[in-house]
């Protein structure tokens, strides 16, 4: 199965010079899907992982299914104010604007092992807040997990020297 068939470009969304890979016909197919998950989980099927930290919003959708599939605990990180505890807090800079993001000050236990997860990796901004955020919090980050990559944004550079994975590149 080609899952790129599944990613739809849409031209100028958000704003115009962006081109947003939009995943919705991706998690409308199931098949694609389950297809999806078995690379995601590659390499860190054998790894103890206590934590699975997604990004709102888009990074909670297979965040939450990694966390099932390895028995770990899934972690929100919210934009400003969705968080209803206690949180710290990380800002970021992304493709198209800047931003802020929270986490339970309760969310991760100095020592857990931690994978990070979102959906598009662009700029690397809004995965280096999570790092930071990660580590504050005293976790360690096991892997930097993307369903794709900009190759051509260099986000991966910006998270030097966390392992960065990503099945699909464009
Ligand atoms: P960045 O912080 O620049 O790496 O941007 C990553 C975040 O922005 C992810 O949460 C993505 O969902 C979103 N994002 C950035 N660029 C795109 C894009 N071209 N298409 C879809 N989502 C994007």
């Amino acid at each position: 199965m080609t899952l790129n068939q599944y990613i739809r470009d849409i031209q100028d969304f958000p704003k115009p010079g962006i081109l947003f890979k939009d995943i919705t016909p991706l998690l409308g197919n199931p098949a694609a899907v389950k297809e999806c998950m078995a690379l995601l989980l590659n390499n860190l099927r054998d790894q103890k992982i206590d934590k699975v930290i997604g990004a709102e919003s888009r990074g909670f959708f297979f965040a939450t299914l990694l966390a099932y599939e390895l028995g770990a605990g899934f972690v929100p990180v919210r934009k400003p104010g969705k968080l209803p505890y206690s949180t710290f807090s990380a800002s970021y800079e992304l493709e198209y604007g800047t931003d802020t993001m929270e986490v339970h000050t309760d969310a991760i236990k100095p020592g857990e092992r931690v994978v990070i997860h979102d959906d598009v990796l662009a700029t690397g901004g809004t995965a280096k807040a999570l790092c930071q955020l990660v580590e504050q919090l005293g976790g360690v980050i096991v892997q930097c997990n993307f369903l794709m990559e900009l190759s051509f944004l260099n986000g991966r550079e910006k998270l030097t020297p966390y392992p960065v994975y990503a099945p699909l590149v464009y």
